[in-house]
């Protein structure tokens, strides 16, 4: 113990080195003070731990050695240094110590012998050490015993707040023991499950958590201890008192805890959840149900097409759009054609379609979409055939493709030829007696003439001649128009003037009428133009107007009346006739529809067909005074 200090107090010099020089085997370091004064003020001011012991002379001026001592013992920090007086009063020393008490304080009389001063002084040191360690002991221990208080408390806020967490959470919260038993449950976890605050103590989690309870073992121990080192949050179902279950999600954890093990088993409550999420399900699956149905009508609707493409009686045909490539074709168009996909690779003389009426416009070209368009079809045996044309593009496979249906027109064609034809002769027919009556006519006035002229011996006024030239020039007329109308003309229109045909007809259309009586007049009005098939006009009229003769009584008047309106030629052919009731308006232009005895009810039908072909349009007005039928061009066409 280096640090030890011994403090030697006396007044004179030579006791002081004498003690020193006492006591300088013993290695301590030496504070030596000249008088009590000295000493106190050191005890004071220095720091005096490690002062082991006083060595004090009695008798020293000013303040003496009990003096001194009494004020060492009366301060606290120096109260337990253990004093030794050196004196060589005797006699009173021993009264004189009792007021100190026991064990601190000791004696040595002058002149004193060095080896009992320093065993005196080493029993001191051993005892101040003794001392020091017990301070600096107590002292650890203080320290321990306020870090464990800390320890504790922290301990404690740590509990407090765990148990704070554990009991606001909104989430349950359990407590296991290492064999899967609650030992606490929060009262979120009471409340969720509907048990009392302690009831849940005890029971295995398994209770709660049935999915957690392993089925080979019946024991949730295992299933628990997987689950916790995973640290997944779960999902499944919890069980509440009642028996009731919700969708839960929970999560598994350990700890140890003084060597124990622990698991902490948090649950939520997420039938909400559950709910939306169900609900999104059955959302998603409406719409995958929906899907499948929409596929199911697509598919229908593919089988349909498919079904409509086979046994469609038009002939169908399906084109690659990108190179024009036939793909597919129905039985009707392979039976109609002759032809076969594999024809198509020699285009040369593949069927070979063309507009029906070739107008100035572009021709008919595969690829374009077109509407009922008229065309002319080759067969593979060179068969000129007469179809209705649609096209449209459609997706095949995600293949665009050309949908090509053309309707067989060829019958309707050559049956609407025929009857054109035939009621061309009908007409002829019909009007065959009253042409002959016209012809005779003159003829009889030619034959009167001449018979005039041999009976008078070859003269004959030039007036006569003229009559004759005029009667002749006039019959002539008339069977010009009459073998004209029995010739079948094949349709061609010209540019042509309305009024002009008129015009020429007119004399043909008078005789009927001065045949049966009545009177036909022309009004003729400024007229463009326009494109017209000049023997289907004639017909037209000529057809028109007999019906209108044949409508009236004697002395009827026939009009026909040309004008434009409204971008538009009209032609009017008015009668003073019968008028036509409701029910047969309806069915004018219906083939072989006839009111007649020896009518053939195709007049009219041809007439609609003729106006269809020059873009003109039939409306009839008709009453008890008479029909007007209105034949109107459209002049843009
Ligand atoms: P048809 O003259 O051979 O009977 P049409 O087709 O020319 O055949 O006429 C059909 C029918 O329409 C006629 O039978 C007649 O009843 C009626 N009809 C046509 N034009 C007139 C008209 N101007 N006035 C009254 N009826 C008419
Ligand atoms: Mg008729």
């Amino acid at each position: 113990m280096n640090n030890t200090k011994i403090m030697i107090v006396d007044d004179h010099k030579e006791n002081l080195l004498a003690l020193e020089a006492a006591l300088s085997s013993l290695n301590y370091e030496m504070v030596s003070m000249r008088s009590g004064e000295d000493a106190l003020r050191y005890l004071l001011k220095e720091d005096i731990r490690d002062i082991a012991v006083i060595l004090l002379d009695v008798q020293m001026p000013g303040i003496n050695g009990f003096e001194t001592a009494q004020l060492i013992k009366a301060r606290e920090n120096s109260r337990e240094i253990p004093i030794i007086f050196i004196t060589a009063i005797s006699k009173s020393i021993e009264n004189v110590l009792q007021g100190y008490g026991v064990g601190s304080v000791d004696y040595l009389f002058k002149p004193f012998h060095p080896e009992l001063l320093k065993l005196k002084v080493e029993a001191f040191v051993k005892l101040h050490h003794y001392h020091t360690e017990i301070r600096t002991q107590g002292e650890a221990l203080l320290k321990r015993t306020s870090e464990l208080e800390e320890a504790n408390n922290q301990l404690a806020r740590s509990e407090a707040i765990a148990r704070m967490i554990a009991e606001t959470s909104i989430d349950t919260v359990l407590i296991l023991n290492d064999s899967a038993h609650i030992l606490k449950a929060n009262e979120a976890a009471v409340k969720m499950l509907g048990y009392s605050p302690t009831e849940l103590n005890g029971r295995c989690i398994g209770e709660v958590l049935p999915e957690l309870v392993d089925p080979r073992d019946k024991v949730c121990l295992q299933t628990l201890i997987e689950n916790a080192a995973a640290g997944k949050i779960l999902e499944g179902q919890a069980v509440r008192k009642d028996g009731s279950r919700f969708y839960a999600d929970y999560q598994l954890g350990e700890d140890m805890v003084q060597g124990r093990r622990f698991y902490v088993c948090s649950i939520r409550d997420v039938t909400e959840r559950k709910l939306q999420l169900d609900l999104l399900e059955k959302k998603v699956l409406e719409r995958t149900e929906e899907l499948r149905q929409s596929n199911e009508r697509l598919k229908k609707s593919q089988e349909r097409f498919k079904k409509m493409f086979t046994s469609s009686p038009c002939l169908t045909a399906i084109y690659r759009l990108k190179d024009l490539q036939l793909v597919d074709v129905n039985e009707s168009w392979k039976s109609h054609t002759g032809f076969s996909i594999a024809d198509s690779y020699q285009k040369s003389d593949f069927m070979e379609i063309k507009k029906a009426e070739p107008t100035d416009g572009e021709p008919y070209q595969l690829g374009q979409v077109y509407r009922n368009l008229k065309i002319t079809y080759k067969t593979k045996d060179k068969q000129l055939r007469d179809g209705l044309l649609s096209s449209e593009i459609i997706e095949i496979d995600d293949e665009k493709c050309l949908l090509q249906v053309i309707v067989d027109v060829t019958e309707k064609v050559r049956y609407e030829k025929e009857m054109t034809r035939f009621d061309q002769l009908t007409l002829v027919g019909e009007m065959a007696a009253g042409i002959a009556h016209e012809i005779r006519n003159p003829m009889t006035t030619i034959r009167g003439f001449l018979q005039m002229w041999r009976k008078e011996g070859g003269s004959m006024s030039p007036d006569f001649v003229d009559i004759m030239l005029g009667e002749l020039d006039r019959a002539n007329g008339i069977i010009t128009e009459y073998l004209s109308l029995a010739k079948n003309k094949s349709s061609h229109r010209e540019t042509k003037q309305i009024n002009s045909m008129i015009e020429s007809l007119f004399p043909l259309i008078q005789a009927e009428a001065l045949m049966t009586g009545k009177d036909v007049k022309i009004e003729c009005g400024a007229c463009k133009e326009m494109l017209l098939d000049e023997m289907e006009i004639r017909q037209m009229i000529l057809n028109l107007s007999i019906n209108g003769l044949e409508a009236m009584d004697m002395g009827g008047v026939l009009k026909i009346r040309t004008f434009e309106e409204e971008g538009c030629n009209v032609l009017e052919i008015i009668d003073q006739g019968c008028g036509i009731n409701e029910e047969y308006l309806r069915k004018l232009g219906t083939p072989f529809f006839t009111t007649k005895e020896k009518g053939t009810g195709l007049g009219l039908a041809v007439c609609y067909s003729i106006a269809a072909r020059h873009n003109a349009t039939i409306d009839v007005n008709s009453g008890a005074g008479g029909t007007v039928f209105s034949i109107r061009f459209a002049l843009d066409a």
